[in-house]
């Protein structure tokens, strides 16, 4: 059954003239709600019985200070008053009317007489005279949220919207209003300059070297953007470092770090945010390059660390209980924590409060810089004798870097199982495709499973795997240019047909998929479909991101998508879409859980 929808709309209410007939309590509700969205309420109550202050007190007192005005009105006037009362701006037409008289004729005849004017009416108990409806809202600060049941009670509605505002974190207001005046500044006067270093560096990333046309760029969707805009599926694409001018270079980067930091940072994090870190951060990006810092010196192994130690872990995918014991532990041991900005909420929620944090100043692009940053954090704090966790999102050895930092801190006196140990963690790469109810490997169905990255090194494709109907392939970091990477693994590369490289068994367009987004989170999205129509898919559903691509038959084992043909009549999209995660939920059966852990 198709469920009623409203399109939930933001309206810039000041100065507005908003008409509130009756005299009672809901009426000086309406009033109040009006003037806190900057409106001019008038209060209109119907014939003589209201006049002499018959008010509730809460009206009357805003009448007589001035805050409402009150106008008495005879029968048959309200007609007129929608027309008259309201701005000049726009002929005296009121901006929107609020009924919370009783009366059903009056009710009646000034919706009817609203909607003939396309003012926007709500009356009180009767949802067939409202054009519009108010939303059950949880204000802080410039945050707002509304939630609204479509008339499926307004007591449901209320404690839906009390759950989801006790379920954020405290500040989160104000930390919107710190991060909206960031991103003002590094918008004021920047942005002309911001967009093409980013066209620059998109251009250059797409390799059409010799383009002239400059299409608009999605990576700055962010300056034109409302809240109804999530993630598009270029966000995590590659910001290379422009080589034309390096203060350009540097807006972009400070623009797509914010970006990055709103995505990935949890929440609570970000509603932690203080003025000087926003100021730290800014500054940083204002200065810093792209590429790794110079080498300062690495300590030699003489200087090995006599008490310290750093110890290399993977988070898991995303949701606390996949964690390993030894890595929880090492979580409530470790004096430093060092933190990948993927590494999610509920991971960090266990960190005892008394353990330093910091999570990596990461994005698309500056990697290595961020990279070498933790680095030198974690050999700073082992040399001062302290037991450094190193963070990292899944399995540290998968696609993290992890086998680089042990080779980088090896080099920094560090030796393995004495002052260097790595944890391994579970990883997305096999963790997703299950919570998405994908075997990748099944009897006579798929009998190998390939993890490959969609980015290669400085944002060049790497070489696509070869088909084999008993394959199943992951894709990570991929879902960004889910285009390019289904367009090399069902066609030869141009230089592959110039070479007469052509050996490769191409993937067909029928090949089942998966795109897994946020496995294992409250928010875990999986998309079903084939390699046909995957990119439409990401590009109609927004990404999700971090998200992973799984390829082949496997994807159907356990579940079924059946993708409409292109001669079918049928109007259904040819993927299917689920939403949220459930996997652990096993209430009493749960294995022991962490609180046993502790
Ligand atoms: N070491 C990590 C992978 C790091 S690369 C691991 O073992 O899982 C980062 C990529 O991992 C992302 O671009 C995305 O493709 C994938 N990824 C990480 N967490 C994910 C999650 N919860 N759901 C889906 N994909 C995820």
């Amino acid at each position: 059954m198709a469920h009623p929808r409203s399109l939930l709309t933001a309206v810039n209410s000041h100065g507005h003239v908003h008409l509130v007939i009756g005299a009672n309590s809901l009426a000086a509700a309406r009033c109040s709600q009006s003037l806190a969205v900057g409106a001019k309420p008038i209060l209109v109550t119907p014939g003589p019985a209201h006049q002499g202050g018959l008010l509730p007190p809460a009206l009357q007192v805003r009448v007589d200070a001035g805050e409402v005005r009150w106008v008495h009105s005879s029968p048959g006037l309200y007609e007129t008053y929608l027309e008259t009362l309201g701005r000049e701006q726009v002929d005296g037409f009121v901006d929107a009317v609020f009924v919370t008289d009783r009366d059903h004729c009056l009710a009646e005849s000034v919706a009817r007489a609203c909607m003939r004017r396309r003012i926007p009416v709500n009356v009180v108990d009767r949802p067939d005279l409202c054009s519009f409806t108010l939303l059950s809202t949880h204000t802080e600060g410039p945050l707002q949220i509304g939630i609204t049941t479509n008339g499926s009670g307004c007591k449901l509605a209320a404690r839906i919207r009390r759950e989801v505002a006790s379920a954020l974190p405290t500040g989160l207001g104000e930390a919107c209003a710190r991060l909206g005046a960031m991103r003002r500044r590094i918008q004021e006067g920047d942005w002309r300059i911001e967009e093409a270093a980013t066209t620059a560096a998109e251009e250059t990333l797409l390799q059409t070297t010799e383009t002239t046309t400059k299409a608009p760029t999605t990576a700055n969707m962010t300056l034109f953007e409302d809240d109804s805009y999530d993630q598009n599926a270029t966000f995590n694409q590659l910001v290379l470092p422009a080589t034309k001018n390096d203060s350009d270079a540097a807006k972009t980067r400070r623009m797509r770090w914010l970006a990055q930091m709103c995505e990935y940072w949890p929440l609570k994090r970000l509603a932690s945010v203080t003025d000087t870190e926003v100021e730290t951060l800014l500054e940083a990006y204002t200065t810093q390059a792209a590429s790794p810092p110079e080498d300062r010196g690495q300590t030699s192994p003489s200087d090995a660390p006599s008490q310290g130690r750093i110890i290399l872990a993977g988070s898991g995918p995303g949701h606390p209980d996949l964690l390993t014991r030894a890595v929880h532990q090492a979580i409530l041991s470790a004096d430093v924590i060092l933190a990948d900005k993927l590494v999610p909420q509920g991971v960090l929620d266990l960190i005892p409060r008394r353990t330093e944090v910091a999570i990596a100043r990461k994005f698309p692009g500056n990697a290595d810089a961020a990279q070498e940053e933790l680095i030198e954090q974690a050999t700073a704090a082992a040399l001062a004798g302290k037991t450094v966790l190193r963070l990292k999102q899944g399995d540290p050895f998968v696609y993290g870097r992890g086998g680089e930092e042990v080779l980088r801190l090896r080099a920094a006196g560090f030796r393995d199982g004495q002052s260097l140990f790595v944890l391994p963690g579970i990883t997305s790469a096999l963790s997703g495709p299950l919570f998405a109810g994908i075997p990748p490997t099944h009897r006579d169905v798929a009998d190998q499973v390939l993890i490959c990255t969609g980015t290669g090194k400085k944002g060049k494709p790497p070489q696509p795997p070869g088909y084999r109907d008993a394959r199943t392939a992951v894709f990570l970091m991929a879902l960004h240019r889910i285009v390019g990477l289904v367009t090399e693994l069902t066609d030869y590369t141009a230089e592959e047909k110039e070479q007469s490289k052509m050996q490769r068994t191409l993937w067909p367009l029928s090949t089942p998929c998966a795109v897994i987004e946020r496995a294992s989170c409250p928010d875990q999205k999986v998309i079903r479909t084939t390699l046909a129509h995957v990119a439409a898919a990401i590009e109609q559903e927004g990404s999700r991101p971090p998200g992973l691509l799984v390829v082949g038959r496997a994807c159907n084992v356990l579940h079924t998508h059946v993708p409409a043909s292109s001669d079918s009549t049928t109007t259904s999209k040819p993927w299917s879409v689920e939403e949220g995660f459930a996997n652990l939920d096993l209430g009493s059966i749960s294995p022991a859980g962490l609180a046993s852990l502790a």
